[in-house]
């Protein structure tokens, strides 16, 4: 991935901000929980501070009993109702915090279902949401993290003005006139002191700065090492399909060799380590050691005050707690800034990401479910080229197809099959040419309503873990009796301990069955089946099986395809003898359109050239001779 510039301060508030408004039009309850929790939690101690002040004060002072009790019970009472009320409003921070994670995910997942499939299939896409994914789970970076920088910066603001509130006093409260610190009393000296102060927190946060600058060099070393180890433990912990060829060919050494030999991301004397050793360590103590001089000055202004008898011995713990509160929140305000730059960096990704746009033109026809089923497809010269490619996937290509019919589109690997279905789906739109439903181009009709009337079995469809049934009607209610049936259509026979509840695969149900392959391929068959649409496609599903089993899945499909217009697509030619058109793909053009018949009678044909090249395999050997 190419190097991003460096996101100025503005930017980088520009981008939290937007990311902020996304998480609040989601869920506005987490911002005002967090702000209302962490406001009082961050003048919670100012309160203890001004009440232990005035009982060291009474008790420095008159030291009246009654008055001394009055102040202790007020503590008391005080500091308990606010424990109670953070700590109901902590609960209702982590209940909101909590819930934003998946909102946080949803985003994303929106984005991905809503991207164009041309777009899904770009590995830059894959590389950018990967790297989405990987900084968050670095540091947490990203849109979520706008919760936690605003967490932050709450929490720092209010430390700034408890503070401020509690030691405006200090600079207003006058020495006696005769008192030999008198020259305390100028604002020039309040100014000085104040300066010294500032100047003293601006150097500590600096080193702070310094130390958090080396995490954004950090970036690529982590996000490499995130990606080896999570190939690593991916490929051995996780896939259990690998297992396998795992034992056979030792490649477990060989990919925990790959990890321990690349991976000094994380290691003692990797760069992190060295940096975290070296300078970072060095900035953060100097960053401390700062702080604590501020502490000094602080206490030197204060008892020299309270010496000259500016005020009371109360007072030198409220003021010294306080400036030294102030001074902190403003040494937080300054990290949350700096944390709001760190996030940028991420953000900047997230937002290329969601902001890629959506070009295909979505139409506003509807398809109109029409019970007749009276729907015609055709392609008129249509021609494609896939994105970043500059040959024709397809070229040329005319093609209708009549209502109920059954049409087979046939052709060697690579000559474009797949790639019609794709452009008949709208996974893309032709590069020239049109495809016309009922007359009417494709892209003009609403892009949802359009794809409900084709189902498609994908030549690597996927089923998904979940219950059988919800696999077959995509959807957690549904009709039972219909999702049995269209697997009896489908010629499934397996038996399942939960029937239609039974979890495929086991990644949510350790009682998940793993079907076979040709299991699969009739679970996706009913899947379709199930939805019922005038189309169906069969797009190769049965590549796992020999030539005799495909032709016969085929053949029997013939039967339950019913008044449906169907489409079979097969490199091989035997299964699909039985359709009324067959369409042979050759280089991605159409090169011959007929009836099994009619295109074997052209022996000059490429139809011909293709059955008699795999004629060996439909021949069923005679009796007595060996398979
Ligand atoms: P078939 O289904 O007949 O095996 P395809 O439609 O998959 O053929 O492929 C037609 C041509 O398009 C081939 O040259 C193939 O390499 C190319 N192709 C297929 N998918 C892609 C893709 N996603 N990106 C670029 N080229 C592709």
């Amino acid at each position: 991935m190419e190097k991003q510039p460096k996101i100025s301060f503005a930017e980088a508030f520009t981008l939290n901000r937007r990311a902020a408004k996304l998480l609040w039009d989601k869920r506005p309850g987490c911002f005002i929980s967090i702000f209302l929790t962490n406001a009082l939690r961050a003048i919670a101690p100012y309160l203890t501070i001004w009440l232990s002040a005035r009982i060291i004060a009474e008790l420095a002072g008159g030291r009246d009993p009654q008055i001394l009790f009055r102040w202790v019970v007020i503590t008391l009472v005080s500091e308990a109702l606010i424990a109670l009320a953070v700590g109901l409003l902590t609960r209702w921070t982590n209940v909101e915090k909590q819930s934003l994670r998946p909102i946080g995910d949803h985003i994303y997942a929106e984005k991905m279902m809503d991207l164009e499939y041309a777009d899904v299939d770009r590995q830059e896409v894959y590389d950018l949401y990967s790297q989405i994914r990987q900084y968050d789970n670095w540091n947490g970076w990203g849109i979520l993290a706008v919760r936690d920088i605003f967490e932050y910066a709450v929490n720092a603001v209010f430390q700034v003005l408890g503070g401020a509130v509690l030691s405006v006093s200090l600079f207003t409260r006058m020495l006696p006139a005769d008192s030999s610190l008198a020259f305390l009393n100028s604002p020039l000296s309040a100014l000085l002191i104040l300066a010294l102060m500032l100047l003293i927190v601006a150097a500590s946060s600096f080193c702070s700065h310094k130390r958090y600058g080396y995490y954004l060099t950090m970036g690529d070393d982590v996000l490499y090492g995130n990606r080896l180890f999570n190939f690593w433990a991916d490929t051995i912990t996780k896939e259990r399909g690998r297992a396998p060829d795992l034992r056979m060919y030792s490649q477990m050494e060989n990919i925990g060799d790959l990890y321990l030999a690349y991976n000094n991301s994380f290691t003692t004397s990797s760069r992190i380590a060295k940096f975290a050793k070296g300078p970072m360590g060095m900035w953060e103590g100097l960053a401390s050691g700062i702080a604590v001089i501020l502490t000094g000055v602080v206490y030197l202004f204060v008892c020299l005050k309270a010496l000259g008898g500016a005020f009371g011995v109360g007072e030198v713990t409220q003021y010294v707690g306080a400036i030294t509160g102030l001074f902190l929140g403003l040494n937080n305000v300054y990290k949350a800034g700096n944390h709001l730059q760190l996030n940028a960096t991420t953000l900047r990704l997230s937002f290329q990401f969601l902001d890629i746009p959506h070009k295909m033109y979505k139409g506003s026809l509807t398809t109109e479910k029409r019970s007749d089923r009276q729907y015609e497809i055709e392609f008129k010269d249509v021609s494609f080229q896939y994105p970043g490619t500059d040959y024709w996937a397809l070229r040329h290509v005319n093609l209708s197809f009549k209502v109920g019919s059954r049409l087979a589109v046939v052709g060697q690997n690579g000559s474009g099959k797949t790639t019609f279905i794709k452009l008949l789906c709208r996974l893309y739109d032709p590069t020239e040419g049109e495809i016309l439903l009922n007359g009417i181009d494709i892209r003009k009709y609403r892009y949802d309503d359009y794809i409900q009337i084709f189902s498609v079995v994908f030549q690597d469809f996927k089923l998904f873990s979940l219950p059988l049934g919800e696999n077959i009607a995509g959807a957690t209610c549904y009709d039972r009796a219909r999702a049995e049936q269209c697997l009896r259509d489908a010629g499934f026979t397996g038996r399942l301990s939960k029937g239609l509840n039974t979890y495929l695969y086991k990644d949510l149900d350790s009682e998940g069955v793993d079907v076979s392959g040709g299991e699969a391929q009739k679970i996706a068959i009913a899947r379709a089946l199930y939805k019922d649409a005038p189309f169906i496609i069969l797009d190769e599903p049965t590549a796992a099986l020999d030539p005799v089993a495909e032709a016969e899945i085929y053949s029997r499909f013939n039967d339950i395809a019913g008044d449906r217009t169907a489409v079979y697509i097969s490199h091989r030619l035997s299964s699909c003898k039985f359709c009324d058109e067959i369409a042979v793909f050759d280089g991605g053009k159409v090169v011959q359109m007929g009836s099994h018949d009619q295109l074997l009678a052209e022996t000059e044909g490429k139809y011909a050239e293709l059955w008699n090249a795999q004629a060996q395999y439909y021949t069923e050997p005679a009796e007595g001779e060996k398979p």
